[in-house]
């Protein structure tokens, strides 16, 4: 039985840090490490926070059936590799996925038992702010990523699964109470 979490939503919600609070909490869960072709930001590491691919590599990887899913987001391509899930769902462990919508809807298609969560902001405004208040975006990013949200948005109710991330302890607590649910 492959157990696999997504954990989707829009930039800005929330979901790194909810994630990070969920695997404190769930040790056996194990992080799927997506592949993109955007910079790394500063305190970023290869193969850690990311495979940080090129534009070519990411295109023959691709090309080679090599992603399980994979999408553009704000001018940039991001996937989930075979290798990340396979040996992993194989050997029994539950695996992790923090990736957008798109990427979400093919996981859906692809591993329809994937266990879906959308975290969802308290309003658009509320996301703006922390858009803002991180810092990790320059202002014509964080408007990218806002227009991007308000289709992710729109998209919740596909989800069998949302939690309204206003008070992070409330959120942290809904989310690990649905993934321990489904790994009990
Ligand atoms: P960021 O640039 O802020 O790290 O990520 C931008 C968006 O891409 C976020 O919503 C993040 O969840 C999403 N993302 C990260 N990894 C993947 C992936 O492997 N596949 C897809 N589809 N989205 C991803």
């Amino acid at each position: 039985m492959a157990r696999v979490f997504v954990i989707t939503g829009p930039s800005g919600v929330g979901k790194g840090t909810l994630i990070r609070g969920l695997m404190a909490r769930l040790p056996e869960l194990e992080l799927s490490v997506s592949a993109t072709t955007r910079a790394p930001r500063a305190g970023e590491r290869d193969g850690v926070d990311y495979h940080f691919l090129t534009r070519e590599e990411f295109d023959r990887r691709v090309a080679q059936g090599e992603f399980v899913e994979h999408a553009d987001y704000a001018g940039r391509s991001y996937g989930t590799l075979r290798s990340e899930l396979e040996d992993r769902v194989r050997a029994g462990a539950p695996v992790v996925l923090e990736i957008e919508v798109q990427g979400a809807r093919q996981v859906r298609e692809a591993l329809p038992e994937a266990v879906q969560v959308f975290i969802a902001p308290p309003s658009l405004e509320a996301l703006r702010t922390r858009l803002t208040a991180r810092g990790t975006d320059d202002s014509e990013e964080v408007e990218r990523r806002l227009q991007v949200a308000e289709e992710e948005l729109a998209a919740q109710p596909e989800f069998g699964h949302v939690v309204v991330n206003d008070r992070l302890e409330d959120a942290l607590e809904q989310l690990t109470a649905i993934v321990s649910q489904e790994l009990a």
